[in-house]
């Protein structure tokens, strides 16, 4: 498979060059600009070789000024860019910059997710195969939609179940849900299955933060109200110390059934954790805790390096968009496509499994290993 990813993908490049030359800035606003200016590319439906008119011309692309305008002309024309080269030497933020570019590797523009899902030589899963997403947060934390409307855009996008997955009350700063808001929640979430009947099921989830002992903030029965607990590391993201035991420990939890974006990275900014790899996806696999591949496109956690890598040890997958509003559902396709560049196959994926299938999981997570 690796060699479909041969040649580049020309937006997230671009991206990257931009993001350098926002962090070249000395002002803040021209800052913002060029980043703004590198998201807007990262999120084209395009890639920029496809904009591109016959005479060269290129489309107005909202976000993109004219100095963004010649950085891209630039790379289409030579595959690089002697502008942000020169602003970068005049700068003194070059190892700033060099650090930045290690925190962007593995990630794919929205174009080239794009180009993935359509390509039939991956034999990972299609889109077609994806029942239903298991992260998303709605107006009881930090998301923006009611349940009803997250159910009506799900049902949409021809989904037969999913998860709404707030924070929990350990995680303040996320608006986290008190019990008591967990259990108004629950009777909304009951509103919404019987009127939808048999057509699809929404299923009260919680994301659970992990601590810096990777104890999770809800008590067994806590744990137990919910249909499916998720436990994600929210903190300690910027350190250089192992922190194997920390996710060990979270992934012993007998109510998690799902490690949520795994390590924490943040697109050009954040490593996330550190931890032995081969540790956590073994105790994973022995314990049928799905990893997550977060669909984010500044999460992209896991990719699909750390993806294959699961694969070999066993893990089962959840491949979820962390959406925080009813558009950002479609990041279930960035997830998608990290599955299908890391070979996963539909079977190793529990929201590519019938209903049944997925509620005996919930109830017996060993069940996984089985076919
Ligand atoms: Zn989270």
């Amino acid at each position: 498979m690796q060699a479909l990813r041969a040649f580049a993908d020309v937006n997230a490049v671009v991206g990257g060059y931009l993001r350098d030359l926002a962090f070249a800035q000395s002002s803040q606003p021209k800052m913002f600009g060029y980043k703004r200016a590198a998201a807007a590319i990262l999120s084209l439906d395009m890639p920029l070789t496809d904009l591109l008119g016959r005479d060269g011309s290129l489309p107005r692309i909202p976000g993109i000024g004219p100095g963004s305008t010649r950085v891209i002309r630039e790379i289409l024309e030579t595959g690089a860019s002697p502008m942000v080269d020169q602003a970068i030497e005049r700068s003194d933020r070059r190892a700033d910059i060099e650090r930045r570019r290690q925190l962007r590797r593995h990630f794919l523009s929205r174009a080239e997710v794009r180009r993935i899902l359509a390509d039939a030589r991956f034999d990972g899963p299609t889109v077609g195969q994806y029942r239903g997403d298991l992260q998303m947060h709605s107006e009881w934390s930090d998301g923006a939609p009611t349940v009803q409307a997250i159910a009506e855009a799900c049902l949409e996008r021809g989904y037969q179940y999913a998860a709404v997955t707030d924070h929990s009350y350990g995680l303040k700063v996320a608006g986290g849900m008190s019990m008591a808001e967990a259990a108004s929640q629950r009777l909304a979430i009951d509103d919404v299955n019987a009127r939808h009947g048999g057509r699809f099921r929404l299923l009260q989830g919680i994301e659970a933060n992990i601590d810096a002992a990777g104890q999770i903030d809800l008590s067994a029965d806590e744990a137990a109200t919910f249909d499916i607990v998720l436990a994600a590391p929210h903190s300690r993201l910027r350190r250089n110390e192992d922190q194997t035991d920390r996710m060990l420990a979270a992934l012993q939890h007998p109510a998690v059934r799902i490690l949520a974006h795994p390590r924490g990275r943040i697109y050009g900014s954040r490593a996330g954790v550190m931890a032995n790899c081969d540790a956590v996806f073994e105790a994973a696999a022995q314990r049928g805790v799905a990893i997550e591949i977060d669909g984010d496109p500044a999460r992209q956690d896991l990719d699909y390096t750390l993806g294959r890598q699961a694969l070999a040890f066993g893990c089962v997958f959840a491949l979820d968009s962390d959406a925080h509003t009813t558009p950002q559902l479609s990041y279930a396709e960035t997830a998608l496509a990290h599955a299908r560049l890391g070979g996963i196959p539909a079977d190793r994926i529990v929201n590519c499994w019938p209903l049944a299938r997925l509620l005996a999981w919930l109830s017996d997570p060993s069940s996984a290993s089985r076919p």
